[in-house]
């Protein structure tokens, strides 16, 4: 996308080509407008466009621009916060509701690629969380409680089966979620476009909503050739926001991620490493993460970002890392690399906003919106079609202000995934 390899590599390269849209050029009418070609902007049209309502869909690039197109493609249940500590930060109600509907997340993400015969590599296997070492371990049991509490089919496998499944010895357990699973990201982004284009939504891209404002009882959303009346507006543009929603990149750090992916490995290694072809991530605060996409590529990734130097840094480490899990990718070379930015907000939990009245958005799911971004897109369509009043949401409602010191901090993770990285071959 905008002739950058690096941006969304190999999902650019495999994916099945987007429905073809035009730039907005005309001014009309909507029931709802939606800012934002992503998970949830796309999620929200498709849910409310079969419920009949008249919606249009304005992505400033090409769906998929923002982190649907660049991520590892892990369909995870919840978030990374620990489920008890979900509550902690979210309070009890909340807390509980967003479990359970994020627990069910992977369920809705499947359900609608069956339904709308979504091509996109989904592959309902389960994920691996490893542990890394006695504390990774300890980590994992804690988590295998929490979801076992709520009735989750999580199971914690020990060193053994961990290492069958993963084709390494390298982790001490392993939390085998069976809700989860891997997908395309790109192809899933785009055939969600389709089926939303096919319910009868209007979808323009390379259109980017530059003004918002509220007149009367309406919105008047402007872009650069375009002119929508809106009754409602929905703001879906999460760590990639810009123009009149730049305060949804701004109000979390974004932390750079990279993925490197493989040529196609051979039948005998793809017979050794994730013959269940399960998606991986470790315990590590500087994780790793790993999956096979359908061509046997393995996606390796990890903080950081491929500029400034860091390209070399982190491939150097990711072909160190790699030999040390699998020694017999030995010398592997990388086809595609790319990177993106992560939008993490400070207590981790994802933000409900109300961008002004009958005006909506949600954003910050730090690392974890495929499934979410699926879920809160469903959300929101169900408050504006009234089938949900605000106080049944699974947030509150909160807040936008500035994430404190974000320029520094973001310095500090692009920095600091370099320095951990240079000279390590740890996984
Ligand atoms: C490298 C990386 C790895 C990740 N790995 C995973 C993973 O394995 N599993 C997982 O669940 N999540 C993962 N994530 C997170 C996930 O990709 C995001 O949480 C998800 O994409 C958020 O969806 P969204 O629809 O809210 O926003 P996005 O997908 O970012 O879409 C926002 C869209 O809004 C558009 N936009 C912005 N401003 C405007 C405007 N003014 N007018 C019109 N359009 C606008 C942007 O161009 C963009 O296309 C990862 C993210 C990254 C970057």
């Amino acid at each position: 996308m905008l002739n950058n390899p690096r941006s969304h590599g190999l999902w650019e390269a495999s994916a099945p080509p987007a429905p073809v849209t035009v730039p907005l050029e005309e001014t009309i009418q909507a029931d709802v407008a939606i800012a934002g070609g992503g998970y949830a902007g796309l999620s929200c049209a498709l849910h409310l466009a079969e419920a009949g309502k008249s919606v249009v869909l304005l992505e400033a690039y090409e769906f998929g621009f923002g982190g649907a197109g660049r991520n590892v493609g892990l369909i995870n249940a919840g978030l990374w916060l620990m489920p008890d500590d979900v509550l902690a930060a979210a309070g009890q109600t909340h807390g509980e509701r967003l479990l359970k509907v994020l627990g069910e997340g992977p369920a809705l993400v499947m359900s609608l690629i069956d339904r709308h015969n979504i091509d996109c590599e989904l592959n309902r296997k389960g994920t691996l969380h490893c542990a890394v070492g006695a504390t990774g371990l300890k980590e994992l049991r804690q988590r295998e409680t929490q979801w076992l509490k709520r009735g989750a089919p999580v199971r914690l496998l020990d060193a053994q089966e961990t290492a069958d499944r993963v084709g390494t010895r390298a982790y001490a357990g392993a939390l085998l979620d069976e809700r989860a699973g891997t997908l395309q990201p790109l192809a899933y982004a785009r055939g969600l476009a389709r089926a939303a284009g096919a319910a009868g939504s209007r979808l323009h891209t390379s259109t980017p909503v530059v003004s918002a404002e509220r007149i009367g009882v309406r919105w008047d959303i402007r872009t650069p050739r375009g002119h929508i009346d809106a009754q409602w507006l929905v703001v879906a543009t999460d760590a990639y926001g810009r123009g009149p929603f730049r305060d949804t990149q701004y109000a979390q750090v974004r932390l750079p991620y990279f993925n490197l992916a493989t040529q196609p490995l051979d039948a005998a290694t793809l017979a050794t490493i994730l013959p269940g072809k399960e998606g991986v991530w470790d315990t590590k605060t500087i994780l790793s993460s790993f999956r096979l996409d359908r061509s046997g590529r393995l996606v390796f990734g990890s903080v950081g970002a491929l500029r400034h130097g860091g390209a070399a840094i982190h491939k150097g480490w990711a072909r160190r890392a790699l030999t040390r899990l699998f020694p017999r990718l030995a010398g592997i070379e990388f086809d595609h690399e790319w990177y993106g930015q992560i939008g993490m907000t400070d207590d981790a939990v994802p933000r409900l906003h109300n961008f002004g009245p009958e005006a909506v958005g949600v954003f910050g799911y730090n690392g974890r919106g495929i499934s979410p971004g699926t879920v809160f897109g469903r959300e929101l369509a169900l408050l504006i079609l009234g089938e949900k009043s605000p106080a049944d949401l699974p947030l509150p409602t909160s807040g936008m202000k500035p994430a404190p010191l974000r320029g520094l901090k973001e310095l500090y993770y692009e920095a600091g995934a370099q320095i951990a990285h240079l000279a390590s071959n740890r996984i």
